[in-house]
């Protein structure tokens, strides 16, 4: 039997959560539906966001109603327009075979006559945000005598918000022997007050462990100089090829700051925060879902409720002021039972507020190091290479062009025109990411002693050296060992830190043992090629001198992720609304490395981000909003 069926669901409405693809419950909908179902009970549910949630108390309340009469029976109250918008969509699908049955979104920001219309035509089930449930209640436009159940889902987020008010009043024009249930990430004591205020009894269900995070969220943080902190979001983006990402930033200013620097960029971002309109809005979280765009850069407020599955990762560029706002904020990734990363990008002052968010989230965190430029460089490499193994050919286009390309290659080998392919990207990652520094926070004093591609593990007695041999020679840390020291002549003991990489390497040598090293390795092949081995900063030189000379016009992105075309470059203070912006292509590009940040934050004033933020958060704004 289909397991909805088992715990008490009709037909057509299994029917059509299996036309959602839903084959069985979820945990918190396994949990909760027996118990809603039995109709008689106020209930608390402590649930992350992604889990969920709307179907375990929407497929009860479609259960307990009476869809032969259209007086509202059912108020959900949630704290965004998204969510608001969300919930009545998810509820409509689970009750397209109940004849009769009626939704209706209730929120700010859109036509109320339309809001009106819809209630007056008899709708069973309203969704709410607080502000405009109580602007029609005030007019007089709605009955809520027989409301038998109110969810009040994302509580927290309500008080957060500042609804505490607006929820006492709607709350009020509901019968008394109604049932409240109640779903909460969280559970500070303004939730525990509504619950002891407004329910008898609940019934309380935790879903997982009180207070802690999805288990399906790895946390991680990053420590860099407040300086670098863009930087830092760039290096993690670029590491990551295929980041389908939500970055959080603290302001409004912030967020438009960010956003407009990674679209200068040429990174395909957007905006999403309360000084855009609501059309505005609607057309960023539109490219999202559809994931035109892959970095929608936000505030606390304007992420609230969104629901966008296969969101990879969560990117805290700044810490949120309430650490209880992390849950929110890391919700965002790891739904409906995928995995997902947590990312924090703090300066060392701030690895105190990362301690208290592990006591929330009842999880520890992972101190990442930020990747260098040669690792960002190797992953992209092997993105692009997968990407060629998967690539659609479209044979009937591209026939008509294969005897001029054959024509055009006949001269070189297929390994040589593998190479040429491979090392076209290869070097433009190169030419970008040559000199790149090393962002972690505790290595700084080694970049300031210019070392170029500086590297955790350097120690001053030792000389990094550079070979043209990696993994893909079938090599292991030890071969390359005993290779060098053969070869050179040198013993196992001279030599340090290895980083085996794909088609070079680096290994720390002792300074003393460096000349032995030269004037032995001289003449060496493997596997019939030549083998050559360079100080690391020498070999930077070279490649640079090999790489482009383009005099920092650069063309096209790294990847496809980002959108092709000429990209439009504006000035910092320019903006422009969501609908006209564009994901920026590569055109002439700055980017954080070569000479230095020139595209970073910190050469638009002067002063840093940290700086030049204003402390002005969304809170006075957020009920004009809703
Ligand atoms: P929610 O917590 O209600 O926002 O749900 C998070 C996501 O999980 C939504 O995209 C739902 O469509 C999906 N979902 C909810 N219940 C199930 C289920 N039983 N099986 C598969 N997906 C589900």
């Amino acid at each position: 039997m289909n397991p909805f069926k088992l715990l008490g669901i009709s037909d057509d409405v299994v029917n059509a959560v299996k036309d959602l693809g839903f084959e069985s419950p979820t945990p918190i909908q396994e949990q909760s539906i027996p118990v809603l179902l039995e109709g008689f009970n106020d209930f608390v549910g402590l649930a992350q966001t992604g889990t969920g949630k709307t179907a375990a108390f929407g497929l009860p309340l479609l259960e307990l109603l009476d869809f032969k009469s259209n007086k509202p029976q059912a108020l959900i109250l949630c704290p965004t327009r998204e969510l608001c918008m969300q919930i009545a969509s998810d509820i409509r699908n689970f009750s397209k075979n109940i004849s009769g049955a009626s939704v209706v979104a209730v929120y700010g920001g859109a036509n109320i006559m339309q809001q009106l219309r819809e209630i007056r035509s008899g709708v069973q089930i309203v969704v709410a945000t607080p502000g405009r449930m109580l602007d029609i209640i005030g007019r007089k436009a709605i009955d809520f005598s027989n409301v038998k159940y109110v969810v009040l889902d994302e509580a927290d987020e309500m008080l957060n918000m500042g609804f505490q008010e607006d929820i006492n009043d709607i709350l009020s024009t509901t019968p008394d022997d109604k049932k409240t249930w109640l779903f909460s990430a969280t559970m500070p004591p303004e939730v525990r007050r509504i619950a002891k205020n407004y329910m008898d009894s609940p019934i309380e269900l935790t879903m997982g462990t009180k207070n802690t995070g999805n288990v399906n969220i790895e946390h991680e943080y990053y420590t860099v100089k407040a300086r670098d902190k863009y930087a830092a979001l760039k290096r993690i983006v670029d590491f990551n090829p295929d980041i389908f990402a939500v970055v959080f930033c603290k302001t409004k200013m912030d967020t438009q700051d960010v956003a407009d620097h990674l679209i200068r960029d040429g990174y395909n971002a957007d905006a999403l925060h309360g000084d855009l309109s609501q059309q505005q809005r609607d057309k960023v979280m539109k490219r999202f879902r559809e994931r035109s765009m892959q970095l929608l850069i936000a505030t606390d407020v304007a992420a609230r409720g969104i629901d966008v599955n296969n969101v990879t990762h969560v990117i805290n560029y700044s810490l949120p002021d309430e650490i209880e706002s992390y849950t929110h904020r890391s919700g965002r990734t790891g739904r409906a039972g995928k995995t997902g990363i947590s990312i924090c990008i703090v300066n060392t002052k701030e690895i105190g507020k990362i301690r208290q968010i592990e006591k929330i989230i009842g999880k520890k965190f992972t101190k990442a190091d930020l990747p260098t430029g040669f690792d960002v460089c190797e992953k992209q490499l092997f993105a692009l290479i997968n990407k060629v193994h998967n690539v659609e050919v479209n044979e009937k286009q591209i026939e008509q062009y294969i005897p001029r390309i054959m024509e055009d290659f006949k001269d070189l080998s297929k390994e040589d025109v593998i190479k040429r392919f491979a090392s076209l990207e290869f070097n433009r990652f190169l030419d970008y990411y040559k000199n790149a520094p090393d962002l972690n926070a505790a290595a700084d004093e080694r970049s300031d002693r210019g070392e170029g591609l500086n590297r955790p593990g350097f120690r001053a007695d030792y000389t990094r050296m550079f070979i043209n041999l990696g993994s893909v020679d079938d090599f292991t840390r030890g071969d390359l060992l005993s290779f060098v020291c053969n070869n050179g002549k040198i013993s196992g003991k001279n030599i340090g830190k290895i980083d085996l990489k794909g088609v070079y390497s680096f290994f720390d040598v002792e300074n003393e043992v460096v000349d032995t090293l030269f004037n032995n390795f001289k003449a060496i092949e493997f596997n019939g090629r030549n083998v050559r081995i360079e100080k690391s900063g020498e070999a930077e030189s070279n490649k640079r001198e090999g790489g482009r000379r383009d005099g920092g016009r650069r063309e096209g992105g790294y990847g496809s992720r980002r959108s092709g075309g000429n990209s439009e470059r504006r000035n910092s203070g320019e903006r422009r609304n969501s609908g006209e912006r564009r994901s920026g292509g590569g055109g002439d590009r700055r980017r954080e490395g070569g000479n230095g940040s020139s595209g970073g934050f910190r050469d638009f004033s002067g002063r840093s981000r940290e700086e030049r933020s204003t402390p002005r958060r969304e809170g006075g704004e957020r009920r004009r909003r809703d």
